[in-house]
């Protein structure tokens, strides 16, 4: 059982999705990281990052790992190292090429079904491609500024200015939106959520009635 939560940076997937997982007792899979360690292997491996087949081969060496929340990088926890501004940077980069994808999206898949009892898995293309049969399929927006605002307040973020902030999140958004293989989109089945103007707890709610919902739904096999 998969629910797809998808969106642009800075929405609020990662705090939506980790608490939706709490509440239901779901695993919780953030691909976002699963590319950003990709982006990681790549510039360890001094890959020219426009160049595809270099960056595939670094990170097809590689072993990426996710447990309990936190990302494994030939062994060594790196969930803080993915989250500088070149490794955000970089990750949009090594996430437009198709080899790559493939690589990560396996990975994806069998860390689902290796936690069987169903998760919360969030990213851009998780509706679309990644599990197009995902029994919930959410995709949250919101306005550039107020994304900006909300990932100032991050960790992440510490000591950027908001313009900067928003100035990057766009072009990230662009290059995403754009790419050629499993671009930011919602699925036509999405229930697409602006969160511009709602609280965290607003939506986290909507999100909760929406699983109840489908969990509660007849399902043709
Ligand atoms: O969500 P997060 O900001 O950590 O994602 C980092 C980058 O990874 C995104 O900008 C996007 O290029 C890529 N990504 C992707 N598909 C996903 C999740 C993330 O292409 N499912």
């Amino acid at each position: 059982m998969v629910v797809a939560i998808d969106g642009p940076g800075g929405v609020g997937k990662s705090t939506v999705a980790r608490r939706v997982a709490s509440a239901r007792g779901l695993g919780y899979l953030d691909t976002g990281a699963t590319y950003r360690a990709a982006a990681l292997a790549a510039l360890q491996s001094g890959a020219d990052l426009d160049l595809p087949a270099a960056v595939t081969t670094a990170v097809g060496a590689a072993t990426i790992e996710y447990a309990d929340g936190a990302v494994l990088l030939d062994g060594v926890d790196v969930s803080e190292e993915i989250r500088s501004a070149a490794v955000t940077a970089a990750s949009s980069k090594v996430a437009a090429i198709p080899a790559v994808r493939a690589i990560v999206v396996a990975m994806q898949r069998s860390w689902v079904v290796d936690h069987g009892d169903g998760a919360v898995v969030e990213g851009r293309d998780i509706g679309t491609v990644v599990f197009p049969d995902a029994l919930l399929k959410v995709f949250l927006i919101a306005r550039p500024e107020v994304r900006a605002a909300r990932r100032a307040g991050d960790h992440e973020a510490a000591g950027s200015a908001v313009t900067e902030i928003q100035a990057a999140l766009e072009q990230r958004d662009h290059a995403d939106s754009t790419r050629a293989m499993s671009p930011l989109r919602p699925a036509d089945d999405a229930l697409v959520v602006d969160t511009s103007d709602m609280t965290l707890e607003e939506v986290i709610a909507e999100v909760l009635e929406a699983v109840d919902l489908a969990n509660d739904r007849p399902r043709l096999l």
